[in-house]
This record gives C-alpha cells, structure tokens and sequence, in this order.
C-alpha cells in the first residue's frame, strides 16, 4: 500500500496537517516516537504549563478576595493535586488527538520515523519501534514536522550545562517540580522562563531571572516589556539583566549559578534550590535521515519553499523545524496551508499576522509590527494607546495593570501591530488578528462596537486614540 502523505511527528504541526490531508481525501499516515500524540505543544510545553499557570493564578487570587468582600482562610496549596490537574488536561488532549486521528482515518505508528529516498527519488519511511521492530511505508509525499527541542547553555570554558531535571532543569523539569522550591534561578527572560517563573512564585519561590539582555521579553514591543517588568517585580520577581551566566554547579544541596555583568562591573554568584535553563529552542532533526536523503538546512532549520516544499521532490517541512516563531499555532497553520498545497488547493499562511501571548498575569499579547520594528523599516505610523484603569469593567475586576497600544501606518491608517499588556489579553488579541487578517485599519476598528462594559472596549478606546479621539480618557 502506498500512502499519498506520511507526517513525522504529532505536534501541532504534524497532526493539524494529516487530519486535513485526511479530510481533503490524502491517504495519510502519522509517525510519532513519543508514547502519546500531540508533541511538544501537548506533552510538555503549552498545554501543561497553562494548566499549571490558571491553577496557580487561582492559588494566587484566593488570598486576594477580601477586596471583593470575600473572606475566606488563608489557601493552602496541595501541589500533588494541582500537578494531577496538569496530568489529567494533557491525558484529555493528547487522547483527544488519538481521537481525532480515528475519527478521520488517519493511520498511526508509534515509533521513530526515517525519511528514505531510493536512488529513483522514490520515498518511504522506516518506523522503528521501542523493541526494535521496523516496518516501511510507502508514500508520494512526507511532511516532516519533528519540532524542536531545548537549546543547550554553554558555561564560560564552553562546555555545555548538564540538565539532570533534578536541579537543573529545562521547562520539562520545571513542569513537575515534586516540591515548592525555596529560591529558583531561572536563565532567560523569555516567554518559557517568565511564564514558569509566574508559576513557582505563586506558589511562593524567590524567583531571580538572569537575563543577556537590556530587558527581559526579546522580540515584544519595548514600552510593553518595560510595563511588563515592572509589574513582575511587584510580584517579587528580582531580574539581573546584561549578565551572563558562566557556571552552574550542582552542590550538595541545591545549586550555585556564577554569572558575569556584561558591562564589566563585575562577577557574582547565587546559590538556589534548583536553576531552570529556558534559553531558548532549537530545531530536532536527529535519527530522521536529513543528511542521507540530502535534505538542505539553513541555518539549522530545513530549508524551504514558499509552499513548504524542501529541495528533495516530494518532502515537505512545517513547525519549529523550519524558518519562522516557534509556536504551536504557527505550526497549525502551516500544517493546514501543506495539506490543501498537496490536494491541489492554495494553502497559504499570513505571516505577519501570527499572534503571541505571554500567559503570565496579566498577560502579555502581540500582533503584527513593534514600533521598534516600525521605525527600523522606515514605516511613518501613528500610535493609540488606552490604559485598563481608565476601562470600567476591569474597574470592576480590579484589573487596572497595563495598556493596549495600536501602531497604524501614518498614511494609510492600515493598522501594523497591536500589542497588549492586561488581564486575558491574550483573548482579546484575536480581535486585533482579525482585523490586521482583513488588512483593517484603525478607524475600521474604531468604528466597531463594543460591548459594554468589557475589557474589549480598551481596543476600541486605542483605536479612537490613534486619531487622539479616546473618550475615556
Ligand atoms: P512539536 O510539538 O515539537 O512536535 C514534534 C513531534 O515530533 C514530537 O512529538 C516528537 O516526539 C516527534 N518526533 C521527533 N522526531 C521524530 C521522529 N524521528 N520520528 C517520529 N516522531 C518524531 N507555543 C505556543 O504557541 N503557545 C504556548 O503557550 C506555548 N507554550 C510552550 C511552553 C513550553 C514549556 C514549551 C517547551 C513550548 C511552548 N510552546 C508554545 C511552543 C510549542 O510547543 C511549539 O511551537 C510547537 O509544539 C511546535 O509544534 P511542531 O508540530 O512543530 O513540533
């Protein structure tokens, strides 16, 4: 039997791509090597850590509500229960996918998969099972989407720190702490490090985050990440920004992280409980055949073509492993756009309309062009921005932090980037896709209305202060 598409790898790329092949009518097979479907994304990235941000937040809030007239005693955490919630909301989604694969007659096989091209350019995939057993497929078309994995730190002789998920750890480890660490050092002031630290803080650790930078969130709006900052340390977090780790070492209890201040002014040391590495992720190719199949990479990614295709006929790469954010939603769309590419449609990704979120509290949400960005590309753009204190309805919830900040084109008024700092903007950032999606600009918006009271009506209220018109404040 021959497939009309084999996918290697089940996360959100990987299995987003087969169950539409699938639907469209490709005979389709998926290969994953992990036990359960649903890869990073599932198994342990977005979906655990937001299990474990929402019942933290919740841990966090119940020794708030006296303001609200709510009295209750002081929370107390059983953190066995709150992993077991994470355990069960993963179990829910990745045996949701296996579902989904039945449901559409997608074919699975559990096993690390192989790309092989024969010397006629024919191709197939070697599944290789946990005891070894291996099997062939044959196939037209192979999507590869096996993701990412953890980027390695290097000390300062240049040997790479050891993760023993024990104490010092990578977001997999930081996932299932057994115990509230003390003190937690974290490296990286990304979203992975800021969101995990958000966790164990609630749950009461000193968190110290070391960051190479002048300022934590690389990549978000500047003004929004400065905000950001400040209200995190509010919560406790203490930052140590321009520094450099040059050594972590495991001692007999806990761990000493040695860093370097990146303008000279010195070198420290801090001892903690446990490290989390959250330096960022890097595309995982091994044991998949790139190499013998001749599949080119660029910069450490598979290289590719605007509708996914690699330079070997008939492979195709989606997700973390190729150019472009590592997130899950991204590689969905990709996986959505290949499908309908391979049934003769035209799949297409917008990629300037990829929303980010920080699932921190309050949340961080960005679409579209930084004014940092708008500026280094030359672009003239005017800017709106309206404060959640001047909003009613996060008056009424006490989510007064943050702001939202629209950047139009100074000519056109068609809006770049919208980028939001608050309570549950990472809802409220779909709105602003949309419009960006239809090429919308700030007076569309503007124009739109909104139910009152809600924290939508902040967008809107950005929108109106694009033209200086906000009435609220
Ligand atoms: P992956 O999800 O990495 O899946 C690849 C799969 O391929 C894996 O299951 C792997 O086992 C399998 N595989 C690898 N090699 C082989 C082989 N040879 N044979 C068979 N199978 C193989 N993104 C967001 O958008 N929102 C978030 O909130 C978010 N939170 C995150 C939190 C954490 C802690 C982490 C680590 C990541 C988070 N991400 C988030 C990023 C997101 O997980 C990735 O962008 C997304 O999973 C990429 O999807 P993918 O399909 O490309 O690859």
């Amino acid at each position: 039997m021959t497939y009309d598409l084999v996918v290697i790898g089940s996360g959100p790329g990987g299995y987003v791509c087969a169950i539409r092949a699938a639907q469209l009518g490709l005979k389709t097979a998926v290969v994953e090597k992990r036990p359960t479907f649903g890869g990073t994304c599932l198994n342990i990235g977005c979906i655990p850590s937001k299990a474990l941000l929402h019942a933290s937040q919740m841990f966090a809030e119940a020794g708030k509500l006296a303001p609200f007239g709510v009295l209750v005693e002081k929370p107390r955490l059983d953190l066995a229960a709150m992993m077991k919630h994470k355990d069960d909301t993963v179990a829910a989604n990745v045996n949701g996918v296996a579902f989904l694969f039945k449901k559409n007659k997608v074919a699975s096989f559990i096993g690390s998969g192989r790309l092989i091209v024969s010397r006629e350019g024919a191709l197939a995939v070697e599944v290789q099972a946990a005891d070894g057993a291996r099997q062939t497929l044959e196939t037209k078309n192979v999507a590869l989407a096996t993701g990412s994995t953890i980027a390695p730190l290097r000390d300062a002789s240049g040997a790479e720190i050891k993760i023993d998920e024990e104490r010092v750890l990578s977001s997999t480890g930081a996932l299932s702490i057994p115990e509230v660490p003390q003190s937690l050092v974290i490296v990286g002031a990304g979203v992975i490090g800021l969101e995990m630290g958000s966790v164990w803080r609630r749950l009461g650790a000193q968190v110290t985050v070391i960051e190479y930078l002048e300022r934590i969130l690389p990549g978000f709006d500047a003004e929004i990440a400065q905000r950001f900052q400040k209200i995190l340390e509010k919560q406790g977090f203490v930052f140590r920004l321009k520094t450099k780790v040059t050594n972590v070492a495991r001692q007999e209890k806990g761990v000493a992280v040695s860093y370097a201040a990146l303008d000279g002014s010195g070198e420290g040391g801090i001892t903690a409980d446990a490290v989390l590495i959250a330096t960022g992720r890097i595309p995982y190719s091994e044991g998949l055949g790139l190499e013998e199949a001749g599949v080119a990479l660029e910069r450490g990614r598979v290289k590719i073509d605007e509708g996914f295709a690699t330079n070997v006929a008939g492979v195709y790469a989606i997700g973390d492993l190729v150019r472009g954010p590592m997130l899950a939603h991204k590689a969905e769309e990709e996986g959505v756009a290949l499908a309908e590419i391979l049934a003769g449609q035209h799949g297409h990704v917008d990629y300037g309309v990829i929303p980010s979120v920080v699932y921190t509290h309050p949340e961080v949400a960005s679409v579209g062009m930084t004014e940092e960005e708008a500026h280094a590309a030359g672009r003239a753009v005017k800017i709106g921005k309206f404060p959640f204190s001047a909003n009613g309805r996060a008056r009424a919830m006490r989510e007064t932090d943050g702001f939202v900040k629209i950047i139009a084109d100074a000519a056109t008024d068609r809006v770049l980037g919208v980028h939001m700092l608050g309570a549950i903007t990472g809802e409220l950032i779909a709105e602003a896709a949309v419009l960006m999606g239809f090429g919308g600009s700030s007076e569309d918006l503007a124009r739109i209305c909104h139910a009152h009271p809600t924290l939508s009506e902040a967008v809107k209220e950005a929108a109106l202060a694009v033209d200086g018109r906000a009435i609220h404040i």
